[in-house]
């Protein structure tokens, strides 16, 4: 019988990583698990609460993962047997495998912030699943009065997308500077720095003066508690009243990782850097955000470049073989108004059993940068989109 991979989430990960694994060996017979009949992708979804962009530009389907000899298995995978090799779909299927791959992505952790369930993200929308989510937000916003008050709040270290809240608060800002310009933004961070922060706070005071508060954990940013009712967020420090709130919870592992055994007591899950097989249980390969993937954030770029190392791995160690080790890439653009863009870039090796930074590659937009700089690279962002989209779901 020719070999057996299973992939369980159809994200940025999931979806590349079959269709890689198929295309490097198509005797391999790749089955992928996927819960939703379409994709919302995440990246420019905060163009989408500030108005900017159609929820539609955001959805995908996977005939295009299907056309490629992937079979696609619709339903939600709730149990994993390591010894005998099998996952339980919650329709009762089991499926054997030889090598399993699990990029389930992240679930918000609705047991971290007292206040903050799944009932309160109703009120207080964390949008940090794209969706219906995104699109409540939005609608707060719109509904909000002029000179009403926007509070964010933002988990420490790691979530899904470092700079993600900050151009959450950047789009958001253009919004109410364009149409409510007497409101005013709160961001409640539990870190004291984050991702690209000096080219957000200088776009900040360029484009948005007076508009923007960021409270630092040392600041007392740190929300300890929320009350959705009142839209209350309540720090070491004080309360915030918020007119529109948005929390964005800590996170861990989407909860397949932890009921296959792949999780560690920090929610994510280790991996080898090489292979991205899980360090807990041999067999199975952790992709994506789920991974602790050592220096490289929690990105659909990211996810996308591991997928494709790992499909490679799963299928050199089908035939027996030893894979090389890989040299991945990322780079994350952010959307601080229209026509604006900055990024980030990195470079990652394994090195001492994690992925680490090439030191001296990668970097960030350079400051100072004139408008066509800016205008440049927020193209880019709407260029980098197509291009990863079309290679995942095309
Ligand atoms: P996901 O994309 O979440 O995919 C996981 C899939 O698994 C889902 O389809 C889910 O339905 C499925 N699934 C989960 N569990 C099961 C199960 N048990 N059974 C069956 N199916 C299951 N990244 C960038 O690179 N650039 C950006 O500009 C960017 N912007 C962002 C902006 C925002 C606001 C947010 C929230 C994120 C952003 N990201 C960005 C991050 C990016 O969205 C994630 O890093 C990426 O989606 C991770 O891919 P993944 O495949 O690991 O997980």
């Amino acid at each position: 019988a020719p070999p057996r991979v299973v992939v369980v989430g159809g994200g940025f990960a999931g979806a590349t990583c079959a269709r890689a694994v198929k295309r490097a060996d198509p005797t391999v017979a790749v089955t992928l698990v996927e819960r939703s009949p379409r994709y919302t992708a995440c990246p420019m979804s905060n163009a989408v609460i500030a108005g900017l962009r159609d929820m539609g530009a955001q959805e995908f389907g996977y005939d295009g993962v299907a056309a490629e000899g992937v079979e696609l298995l619709r339903g939600a995978a709730v149990a994993v047997d390591p010894q005998a090799r099998r996952v339980r779909l919650e329709d009762g299927t089991a499926l054997p495998y030889d090598r399993l791959v699990l990029a389930p992505g992240i679930d918000l952790r609705f047991d971290a912030l007292p206040g903050y369930d799944e009932a309160a993200a109703e009120r207080m929308p964390h949008a940090w699943k794209a969706g219906p989510q995104s699109l409540l937000l939005r609608r707060q916003l719109e509904a909000m009065e002029d000179g009403g008050v926007v509070v964010m709040a933002v988990p420490a270290n790691p979530y899904r997308c470092p700079p993600g809240p900050y151009e959450r608060a950047s789009l958001i800002a253009h919004y109410l500077k364009t149409h409510k310009p007497r409101s005013k933004l709160v961001i409640l961070d539990a870190k004291d720095a984050f991702s690209k922060q000096r080219l957000f706070e200088a776009a900040w005071q360029e484009l948005y003066p007076g508009l923007i508060e960021w409270v630092s954990l040392s600041f007392g940013g740190r929300v300890t508690e929320v009350d959705a009712a009142s839209k209350t967020l309540v720090t070491e420090f004080g309360q915030h009243r918020a007119d529109v709130a948005t929390v964005i919870p800590p996170q861990r592992a989407g909860a397949i990782a932890a009921a296959a055994g792949v999780a560690d007591r920090s929610g994510w899950c280790p991996i080898d850097p090489v292979t991205f097989e899980s360090t807990l249980q041999p067999g199975i390969h952790v992709l994506g955000d789920a991974a602790i993937a050592g220096a490289m954030p929690k990105s659909a770029f990211a996810a996308n470049g591991q997928a494709k190392v790992c499909a490679a791995a799963v299928v050199t160690l089908l035939r027996g073989e030893t894979p090389p080790a890989p040299k991945l890439v990322n780079t994350c653009y952010s959307l601080v108004a229209p026509g604006y863009g900055i990024s980030v870039a990195g470079v990652y090796h394994p090195k001492d059993g994690l992925l680490r930074e090439v030191e001296g590659a990668g970097g960030t937009s350079p400051p100072n940068a004139p408008p066509e700089t800016r205008a440049l690279e927020a193209r880019y962002a709407e260029a980098w989109f197509h291009t990863i989209t079309s290679d995942v779901f095309g």
